[in-house]
């Protein structure tokens, strides 16, 4: 799958947004890649799935995990296909990843971490310090959308779809403020 064909997913989809947006940096940006639109369809999650998939070496992994709640489509599709173990970690009471619901990591299990989006990597990141806290060995990072721009490095083979980028706007010379656009914070709603 190549960029244009995954941006060309996003448009199709209506996953591709316009308007103003808050980002989870700080920064404001006329576009966003909503890809829990993008996740709707299954036989794109099944497509999306077997491209990252197919990047790693299945005998090297034998347990997928992802941060809830972008991570856990395609998470469990990249999971499903590799015919690993699927697990989760999720938000507590104060926002911090955690891993829960009885989950455990054995001693030197070796985990692929699989995420939707990344930009300035700060879940994925948790989320690697979460399965190396637990025992567990990172085999490497999966990603749909890689918006960091090559910014983020995380010491692991690290595997993207695509590398999107949306123009970030500095919010105190933002264009669409200036212009009075009502800022919406996407992501969950
Ligand atoms: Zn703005």
């Amino acid at each position: 799958m190549t960029n244009q064909e995954l941006l060309q997913a996003f448009r199709e989809t209506g996953a591709l947004l316009e308007g103003h947006f808050l980002l989870r940096s700080g920064l404001h940006s006329g576009q966003y890649f909503q890809c829990a639109l993008l996740l709707q369809q299954m036989p794109l999650v099944e497509r999306l799935g077997a491209a990252l998939a197919g990047k790693f070496d299945a005998g090297s992994i034998d347990t997928v995990i992802a941060p809830a709640m972008g991570g856990l489509v395609i998470g469990q599709e990249v999971a499903r296909q590799l015919r690993k173990r699927f697990i989760f970690v999720e938000k507590d009471d104060h926002g911090k990843l955690t891993l829960r619901r009885g989950f455990k990591i054995a001693q030197g299990e070796r985990i692929l971490v699989v995420e939707d989006v990344i930009t300035k990597g700060g879940r994925v990141q948790e989320t690697l310090d979460i399965v190396r806290a637990n025992g567990g060995q990172v085999a490497g990072i999966a990603v749909v959308v890689d918006r960091s721009g090559g910014a983020v490095s995380f010491g692991v083979p690290t595997q993207s779809l695509g590398q999107l980028q949306v123009e970030t706007l500095d919010p105190t010379n933002c264009p669409l403020c200036k212009r009075g656009l009502l800022l919406v914070k996407p992501g969950s709603k």
